[in-house]
């Protein structure tokens, strides 16, 4: 097959080198993982006995009917019975796990994604139905294999003869940001999606998990065939399907550099982050769950500037997670921090974060119901929340961050309902710190431009970069073909940001950017020109901005960037940042 390059949004540097698999968004409902070699017969057995099970309950369904029972009802169990017998259903998947060491989940809705497909070319509209049967049936069995353990999921493939064979990148028309998470661990070394934006969650999540990733590479998941390889060149957008073999080695070389480079990072992991000139800077990390605290501490963070605690409930619209198992969980970062301070987030849910992914959504949900604003509407879920935080306040360093205030309502609300689950904890006679700080999130321009509503009641502010520059450009951070015009060097993105620090320091408080931004080695010294001192980003960028840090002199950088902001021409604020990370 010919080589061909696709282009796309970089989202998560590095260089991925395996077969495409491709997964479909039903797919990514369940769980996708390879089996071991020595598990599959025992998958294959797991399928059989779920399939088995089915067919036991429709005999059961069958058995109770009601004598007064509609015959369709009676025809309609038999048409199920039937589907399963089918060895589209009964076989082939079974095929799929001996072949492609699927798990039993992933077989099952890939072979159900095949026949969908076939069922949608035929032009008969009664069979054309017969679809939803099938997909009925397979939700079926999927619901027994969820209550059957699976053996050895494997942490990542071993590399077999050849060195990258085994290795897959992920394929797909989009991958919402809480199945990109359920990628930790696995075997997965990069992502490429149809759509997507550079800031979207999802790509946030592959930055997270440091993996190559591009995004908005429109109609990838047609154009790359399963199993081809593919080279993602993360820090590029590239992707180059069935590469040369002498592309290949230029991009395994590079991979090999780049390895290195990380090595040498390596070092600065105890070397405080301090200005040539002398100015000490905090970086803290951003972190999806307490796992992430490892590598946060790994990277030498100052502690956790960005917990975003949505990711504890994506995905259980209907399981939330109750007080006391984000207690434990907030706990847990708590103490794994060691003394540093952790900053949680409250549930910032809506917009490309839904609790429900197939909930109707608003017409235009980045402006909807989203983040505190839900959070006030659904009091008891904000004040479980806020007392499982204050309850885990009593183990470590902690601190409460609101994300996307804008009214002084707003504030007042939110901070009431922190004194009033401080209240029921004391009646509870639980323990948390009566000191606990709280922050605002300044990621609406609305919140930029009225700081002193802000800096009189809050003890910190943490910059939402991501949100911020979405409403002030009216560009949707997740939607690909806007992507050009999501600018963070608009004049105007950079006088909010400008402004919020200024005013944070002259009330004396302290102002964060937790924004990617933040991350961005390429704008740390426009940063700290702005006066930043606080950077919270991804452990895996830490080290290549504390570098930028060690190297930079604020006696150099501080008046180019006053030029920068008073400058009102885009590209000469994009040559003055270039120019910035040679002085
Ligand atoms: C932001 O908006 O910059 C931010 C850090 O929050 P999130 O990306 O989760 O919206
Ligand atoms: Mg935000």
């Amino acid at each position: 097959m010919s080589s061909f390059t696709l282009h796309g949004i970089p989202v998560s540097r590095g260089i991925a080198i395996g077969r495409a698999h491709l997964l479909a968004p039903a797919a990514l409902d369940v769980k996708h993982y390879l089996v071991p070699e020595e598990h599959v017969e025992a998958e294959v057995v797991r399928l059989q006995s779920a399939l088995a099970t089915v067919h036991r309950e429709l005999q059961t369904l069958w058995n109770e009917l009601p004598k007064d029972a509609p015959t369709e009802l009676g025809a309609f169990i038999d048409v199920h019975a039937l589907i399963l017998s089918d060895p589209m259903i009964s076989e082939a998947p079974l095929d799929i796990i001996r072949s492609r060491h699927y798990n039993a989940e992933w077989a099952l809705v890939t072979q159900i994604e095949e026949l969908s497909a076939q069922f949608d070319e035929i032009e008969d509209a009664y069979l054309r139905e017969r679809k939803a049967d099938i997909q009925q049936v397979a939700e079926r069995v999927l619901k027994v294999l969820l209550g059957t353990e699976s053996l050895g999921l494997p942490n990542r493939v071993e590399p077999d003869d050849d060195e990258f064979a085994a290795q897959m990148v992920v394929v797909a028309h989009d991958i919402s940001p809480a199945d990109m998470l359920k990628f930790r661990d696995r075997s997965f070394i990069g992502f490429v999606t149809d759509v997507g934006g550079q800031n979207s969650h999802t790509a946030i999540v592959a930055r997270s998990l440091d993996i190559p990733a591009t995004v908005g590479v429109s109609q990838a998941s047609n154009l790359i065939e399963q199993d081809d390889w593919v080279i993602i060149d993360g820090e590029a957008g590239v992707v180059i399907v069935s590469p040369s073999a002498l592309v290949l080695q230029q991009y395994r070389d590079r991979q090999a550099a780049a390895q290195r480079a990380r090595k040498k990072l390596g070092k600065l992991k105890k070397t405080p982050a301090v200005t040539k000139d002398g100015t000490v800077i905090t970086l803290l990390a951003n972190i999806e769950l307490p796992d992430d605290c490892g590598p946060a501490l790994e990277a030498g963070a100052n502690g956790v500037g960005l917990f975003r605690s949505e990711f504890l409930f994506m995905g259980r619209a209907g399981d939330m997670p109750s007080e006391d198992e984000q207690f434990e969980q907030y706990r847990r970062a708590v103490v794994a921090m060691k003394g540093r301070p952790v900053t949680i987030r409250t549930l910032d849910i809506g917009a490309d974060k839904p609790l429900d992914p197939t909930e109707h959504t608003a017409l235009n949900p980045a402006l909807g119901l989203r983040a505190i604003r839900y959070c006030l509407s659904e009091p008891q879920i904000f004040l479980a929340q806020l007392r499982a935080i204050l309850r885990a306040s009593a183990f470590g360093k902690l601190r409460i961050l609101i994300p996307m205030l804008a009214h002084a309502h707003e504030i007042d609300q939110s901070l009431a309902m922190i004194e009033l689950a401080k209240s029921e904890l004391r009646e509870a006679n639980l323990k948390f710190d009566p000191n606990v700080e709280v922050g605002a999130m300044i990621e609406i321009p609305a919140a930029a431009l009225a700081l002193p509503m802000f800096v009189r009641k809050m003890h910190f502010l943490s910059i939402g970069t991501n949100d911020l520059i979405q409403y002030t450009l009216a560009i949707d951070r997740v939607d690909y073909e806007v992507a050009h015009l999501y600018n963070p060097l608009h004049p105007a993105v950079l006088q909010l940001i400008s402004m919020t620090i200024a005013a944070g320091h002259k009330a004396g408080i302290d102002v964060a950017v937790c924004g990617e931004m933040a991350g961005d080695v390429k704008l740390t010294r426009l940063l700290l020109g702005m006066g930043l001192r606080e950077f919270s980003m991804h452990p895996a960028q830490l080290l290549s901005v504390k570098q930028e840090i060690l190297n930079s002199d604020m006696a150099v950088i501080g008046p180019h960037t006053r030029k920068i902001l008073r400058s009102m021409d885009p590209d000469g604020i994009a040559d003055a940042v270039l120019a910035l990370q040679t002085m």
